[in-house]
C-alpha cells in the first residue's frame, strides 16, 4: 500500500450522492460549439463541462486545438452557466494559462503520463495551488508511470486528485480503441486505497455504440465518476468524431445506468 496525502474529490455544490460525470467535446472548436455544448449538458444535469484546448495529437497535421483563445470560452461557460470548467494541460505554460482562466480542474493526458519529465514540470508549476487534479492512466500499461504521475502532483501538495482510467494502447486493436485492461486501475485503487477513480469510455471504446456499456461496466466495478465526450455535431467533429455523442444521448445513456445501490 501506498499512503499519500489525499483528500475526496469535493466542490462546492457538487452532487456526490451519484457518481460525478465530467462532460464535454474532445475538443473545443468555436465559442458557439462550446456554449451551445455546455448549455445542452446542462440540461442533462452535468455538472463539469471538460473541453481540449491544446490536443496531443499522435500524428502532426491533424487538428491541434484552437490554444489560449479557448480558455476564455470556458470561462464564459462558467460565468454564464455556473458549471464547473476541466481543460488537459501538458507543461507549465498551459498549467499557467489555465489557473488565469480560473479554470476549475485540471487533466493530465495519457500522453503526457508517460513523461516523467512533464509531470514534474507541471508539480513544480502547481506549488501552492490548490486545485483538484485528474490524472489519466499512461498509454502504455505501466501501473508505475502512473503511480508515480499521481505521486509527483501530490508531493506538489495537491491532496484532491482523481486517477482517470482511459484504456491502453495496444499493438493488435481489437474491439476497443483503447485496451481496458481493468485489472490494473482496480490494482492502482488496492494500492492508493483512497484515490476517487473515474473511467472515460470513450478513449476505451472510440465508438459511440460502447460508451453506454463501458460505463456500465465501470460502475459495477464500483468507480466513483465518468469522463464522456459530447459534441453538438459528433459526426463533424474536428476530432474523436466516431466516439462522441451529443448531450441528448448523453443523457439517456446516464439515466439507462444501474447504480450499484439499485441493483440487489
Ligand atoms: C482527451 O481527453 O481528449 C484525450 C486526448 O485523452 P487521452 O489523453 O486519454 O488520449
Ligand atoms: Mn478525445
Amino acid at each position: 500500500m501506498i499512503e499519500l496525502d489525499l483528500m475526496p474529490f469535493t466542490l462546492s455544490g457538487l452532487d456526490t450522492e451519484r457518481p460525478i460525470v465530467i462532460a464535454g467535446p474532445c475538443s473545443a472548436e468555436s465559442e458557439e460549439q462550446v456554449l451551445k455544448t455546455a448549455k445542452k449538458l446542462q440540461k442533462q444535469d452535468v455538472q463539469i463541462f471538460r473541453a481540449g484546448i491544446w490536443k496531443p495529437r499522435t500524428r502532426p497535421n491533424s487538428f491541434e486545438g484552437v490554444g489560449k483563445k479557448g480558455l476564455a470560452w470556458l470561462q464564459t461557460v462558467k460565468k454564464e452557466l455556473g458549471m464547473y470548467t476541466s481543460t488537459e494541460v501538458a507543461n507549465s505554460q498551459h498549467v499557467e494559462d489555465a489557473l488565469k482562466h480560473d479554470i476549475d480542474i485540471l487533466w493530465i493526458g495519457a500522453r503526457t503520463t508517460v513523461n516523467p519529465f512533464a509531470v514534474q514540470e507541471i508539480a513544480d508549476a502547481l506549488k501552492g495551488v490548490d486545485i483538484p487534479i485528474m490524472i489519466k492512466n499512461p498509454i502504455n500499461p505501466d501501473i508505475n508511470l502512473w503511480i508515480g504521475a499521481i505521486e509527483r502532483i501530490n508531493q506538489t501538495g495537491i491532496k484532491r486528485i482523481v486517477a482517470i482510467h482511459r484504456g491502453f494502447n495496444v499493438y493488435n486493436k481489437s474491439l476497443y480503441r483503447n485496451n481496458p485492461k481493468w485489472h490494473i486501475p482496480i490494482e492502482l485503487r488496492l494500492q492508493i486505497r483512497d484515490i476517487p477513480l473515474f473511467c472515460d469510455p470513450s478513449h476505451i471504446g472510440g465508438k459511440r455504440e460502447l460508451i453506454s456499456p463501458i460505463s456500465q461496466q465501470a460502475l459495477d466495478l464500483n468507480f466513483d465518476g465518468l469522463m464522456i465526450e459530447s459534441h453538438i455535431d459528433p459526426d463533424n467533429a474536428l476530432s474523436d468524431a466516431s466516439q462522441q455523442i451529443t448531450p441528448e444521448t448523453l443523457g439517456s445513456i446516464l439515466s439507462d445506468l444501474i447504480l450499484r445501490d439499485e441493483k440487489v
